[in-house]
């Protein structure tokens, strides 16, 4: 631990708070980061030399585990003939052709950097298209950091109790109204309440920030409908869930067609990369076709558009890539529910597919309220005891596991068998 605490401390001096991003520095848990050195599979070591079994990946890009060989072989053929040239390349081409064979609702796509300019930018077109300019977002989803959306934002905001971030304006807060996760009723009526003046709903179809909770029975689907009948636009944000639930995201699992949809993590294979897309209507309103402005030094990296381009299609040509993941994540499930069988712990899990958590409460988690009833001094010590056993979680309990293609039986076994020490070191 002495090189990443020196790191750490030599980090603070330049970087707010050590970090690049504000849940990498496990405030929410306590102590010090680890300091990564190299990742393989579905491992990671730090500076010290200590490997871990990784269930961050990465926050959920790296589905195929780190440093795929053919990933690294396509980047590095890509990188040898030049990194950016800020003109087009064909490898955007045929992503975007790549993304919209996979995701149909999906008719055109616009390149971006990051999932937060993904769906800012998705929201502006919503606007646009709709001339109306309120939206609504639910407690506990996160859309990214810029301004409309850091109200009531889960995962990093909420773990530092700061769901209004201090510099976004009354301006910009006043637009976005905030209804309840798997709550219909609540959507309805802030919809009635501002009759004609919403241009958006926009959530995660399975939030991946507050935990992992699934949408109950009925609640993507009356959320399309009502979205239908107001004329308001229904957004995706399936940055976590695109190719990760299935090939083509939540929307294909639950059979919903959004009108646009925001992109990202997977879509990068390890790069910098959003994405957002819908409509073919809609989306010509972007410029340079038409007079939504959105631009991007960087945007379609050809580097970054090749990773995602390779990873996207392993992902498609391996017909029994999902099920072999939902395996896993089976298998841990059972193991973890086994675990507090023995233990007589009755802790709620949610898991879809590759996704899951633990939540320390024995409430059934539908939706941020449930959510925090978590007991987040226990998840601390529970955080710390598995890194101690080689198992790199969220340093969160708001946060996804995910598990990828490269983690083995035997890797979850061993996650299982730390998970039983650990919760009995905390509860026997
Ligand atoms: C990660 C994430 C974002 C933001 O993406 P960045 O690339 O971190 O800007 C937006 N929405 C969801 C659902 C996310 O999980």
């Amino acid at each position: 631990m002495k090189k990443s605490l020196f790191l750490f401390e030599e980090a603070k001096n330049y970087i707010p708070g050590g970090v690049n991003s504000p849940v990498r520095a496990f405030k929410a848990v306590g102590g010090n980061p680890c300091f990564i050195h190299k990742g393989n599979g579905s491992k990671i070591w730090d500076v010290e030399g200590n490997e871990y079994i990784d269930y961050v990946l990465s926050w959920g890009p790296l589905i195929l585990g780190h440093s795929h060989p053919k990933i690294v072989e396509a980047i590095k053929e890509e990188i040898k003939k030049g990194t950016s040239y800020g003109a087009p390349t064909e490898i955007e081409v045929k992503l975007a052709k790549l993304i919209t064979e996979i995701v149909p609702s999906i008719e055109m796509v616009r390149m971006v950097n990051s999932g937060t300019e993904a769906t800012m930018s998705a929201i502006r077109l919503a606007r646009a298209y709709t001339r109306r300019e309120k939206i609504i977002k639910f407690e506990g989803c996160y859309h990214g950091h810029s301004d409309s959306f850091l109200i009531k934002a889960g995962s990093g905001a909420l773990t530092f109790g700061m769901p209004d971030s201090p510099g976004v304006t009354k301006g910009s807060a006043i637009d976005t109204l905030v209804a309840k996760f798997n709550d219909l009723n609540s959507v309805k009526n802030l919809i009635s309440e501002n009759k004609g003046q919403i241009a958006a709903v926009i959530l995660e179809p399975i939030a991946g920030n507050m935990g992992c909770i699934p949408p109950e029975e009925g609640f993507l689907k009356g959320l399309r409908e009502i979205t239908a009948n107001e004329n308001i636009l229904l957004i995706f944000d399936e940055i976590i869930t695109g190719f990760r639930v299935s090939l083509g995201g939540a929307q294909e699992l639950y059979k919903i067609n959004p009108d646009l949809t925001t992109l990202g993590k997977i879509i990068g294979g390890g790069f910098p990369v959003g994405a957002y897309g819908g409509k073919k209507e809609i989306m010509r309103l972007i410029a340079p076709e038409g007079p939504v402005y959105q631009a991007g030094t960087l945007s379609g990296n050809p580097v970054a558009m090749r990773a995602g381009y390779e990873t996207l299609k392993i992902l498609k040509e391996d017909k029994d890539f999902y099920k072999k993941l939902d395996i896993l994540g089976k298998i841990l499930e059972e193991g973890i529910i086994e675990n507090m069988k023995k233990l007589n712990l009755n802790f709620s899990y949610n898991r879809i597919g590759s996704m899951s958590c633990l939540f320390f409460t024995e409430q059934k988690v539908k939706d941020l309220n449930t959510a925090k009833k978590s007991d987040l001094k226990k998840f601390s010590i529970y955080f710390h005891e598995m890194l101690k056993r080689g198992i790199y979680l969220p340093p969160s309990q708001f946060e996804t596991i995910f598990i990828s293609i490269a983690h083995s039986e035997e890797d979850i076994e061993k996650t299982i068998q730390a998970n039983f020490d650990s919760l009995k070191t905390i509860f026997a």
